[in-house]
């Protein structure tokens, strides 16, 4: 498999194969991220897409999962994406699941019809990064979307039957919108109702345009259990009907794997007791932390 970069999948596609068909990501503006800033963003040719699928079909005829990268697969058009789908369904006769990142304004881009159709054809998943449901937050991390145009996309792919991830990034609104930050967040989850989301915290290395406003000042991290906070409030105030909901990225303090709402309560009286001892020794350590 030929792989331009450092390639980037959701935790849960551990075990697919990753079937790069875009470099970096079409948006690529989110100051938080630095997953593709290196990388220019180009859609892959189909006989470069080609190449990668009859090597797979040669060493690993059993593979029942694909994950489709980078950043934002979702952008290329429908017909150049159901041709490397069709092609994979052929060459993969074991083939069960396709994976796939997706921004709201890719998801829009599609009809409903038209996701049904890659439905149909097995594109399964779709990852959508939501990071906040704050429209302030939303602007000044340049995430080039608002509010009410994450809910259109996601209700999209759920009429299409497709199952939607989401995540959402503790710490993105800084020390100043911490809070206002948490409580849209779990506004937007509950309108949007995904059937998993997953929560990491925000790490700022170098690469992330954010880094440079953290030397000059201009945005402060909350602390660890400020952050605890923001995911007590996210999962308090949100109301989902059926839905898993992962705090247990490497990034985050707190392990937390509960599913919503039957384990609301236990959830809150974990988050709770770590809040009120105030024992740091029962975060992760920091060494241990990683994106
Ligand atoms: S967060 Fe997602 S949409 Fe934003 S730059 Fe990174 S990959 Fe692209």
């Amino acid at each position: 498999m030929k792989y331009e970069g450092v390639v980037i999948r959701p935790p849960s596609e551990a075990d697919s194969l990753i079937l790069q068909v875009t470099v970096g990501c079409s948006h690529n503006k989110c100051i938080f991220c630095p997953a593709y800033k290196a990388k220019r963003f180009r859609i892959k040719s189909f006989d470069e897409i080609k190449e990668d699928i009859d090597e797979a079909s040669i060493h690993a005829q059993h593979l029942r999962r694909v994950f489709l990268a980078d950043g934002d697969a979702l952008i290329i058009p429908q017909q150049r994406l159901l041709e490397i789908i069709n092609y994979l369904n052929a060459k993969l006769p074991k083939l069960r699941r396709i994976g796939i990142y997706g921004n709201a304004k890719s998801i829009l881009k599609k009809s409903i019809e038209q996701l049904k159709e890659l439905k149909k054809n097995k594109l399964s998943f779709i990852y959508l990064g939501i990071e906040s449901g704050d429209e302030v937050t939303l602007k000044n991390i340049h995430k080039g979307i608002t509010y009410e145009k994450m809910v259109e996309a996601a209700q999209r792919v759920k009429e299409a039957s497709i199952k939607l991830s989401v995540t959402v990034l503790l710490g993105v609104a800084g020390t100043e919108r911490s809070t206002i930050h948490a409580k849209e967040t779990a506004r937007i989850l509950t309108d949007i109702q995904p059937d998993y989301i997953g929560a990491l915290t925000l790490m700022i290395p170098p690469e992330a345009p954010l880094y440079s406003m953290v030397e000059e000042g201009k945005f402060e991290l909350p602390s660890p259990f400020e952050l605890l906070q923001e995911l007590r409030i996210m999962i308090a105030e949100s109301d989902l009907h059926n839905c898993l909901f992962f705090s247990n990225h490497a990034s985050n303090y707190l392990p937390i794997k509960a599913r919503l709402p039957r384990d609301k309560n236990s959830s809150l009286k974990l988050i709770d007791e770590v809040l009120s001892s105030g024992d740091e020794t029962l975060l992760k350590p920091e060494y241990l932390r990683a994106l």
